[in-house]
């Protein structure tokens, strides 16, 4: 098989990222049960509080515990209570700090395709915090690069194609979103590798488009292995 660049995705591809943050929101949606919303009011609340400040901040832990605090102090209304607040701090803090968690056969599988194909670490999200990310995982030395970019959109891809060099028929993106991941990758003309995660955010569901390339849907980060 010909050398392939593989664009590579980090959270929930590489590493568990959305459990983490589904766990801390489901403590923030227990902690304010006293304010009598639904569940899922609280979490809608949530959701749209994280589209506004992503547009205006970026993704990334700071941004997401602005968005918790925001919604906290809009249904606490007048009864705010500044405790509260310092206990999503903490808890934005722990969440912070959590340890990478490798997903089942990520190293050895990254180390068969890194001797095969170029790997490009494609992750968005907030640049210093990502990359304490990728140091954290061990993961560094398999990548030809690591790539933290804002969005992923068209746009986006057609800047690291670009800049990259990328034969977009032996170009690949590869990742859990079908948002950010795939559909643009292959709206861009790169070929695309879709690996559902059971926790996939819900800001990232959208439904799968089609595009001039190849995509393969594959259950398991190993399974690459079978296809490059
Ligand atoms: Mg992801």
């Amino acid at each position: 098989m010909a050398r392939h660049t593989l664009l590579i995705d980090a959270d929930d591809t590489l590493w568990e990222n959305n459990i983490f943050f589904e766990k801390t929101i489901d403590n923030f949606i227990a902690s304010l049960e006293h304010l009598g919303y639904t569940r899922e009011y609280v979490r809608h609340i949530l959701n749209e509080t994280e589209r506004r400040n992503i547009r205006q901040h970026g993704y990334g832990v700071r941004s997401f515990g602005r968005s918790l605090e925001e919604t906290y102090l809009k249904l606490a209304g007048n009864s705010a209570q500044r405790d509260v607040v310092k206990g999503i701090e903490q808890i934005v803090r722990e969440l912070e700090n959590t340890p990478p968690h490798i997903l089942d056969g990520v190293p050895e599988t990254l180390a068969y395709l890194a001797k095969h194909h170029r790997l490009i670490l494609l992750s968005k999200g907030e640049a210093a915090e990502q990359a304490a990310k990728v140091e954290r995982s061990g993961l560094q030395s398999y990548f030809d690069a690591i790539e933290i970019v804002l969005e992923k959109d068209p746009e986006t891809y057609g800047r690291v194609i670009d800049s990259f060099k990328i034969v977009k028929s032996h170009g690949w993106m590869i990742g859990n979103s079908p948002r950010s991941d795939i559909n643009p990758a292959l709206q861009s003309g790169l070929n695309a590798v879709f690996i559902p995660h059971p926790s996939t955010w819900q800001l990232e569901h959208a439904e799968l488009e089609s595009g001039t390339g190849k995509l393969l849907i594959v259950s398991a980060f190993r399974e690459l292995r079978a296809h490059f």
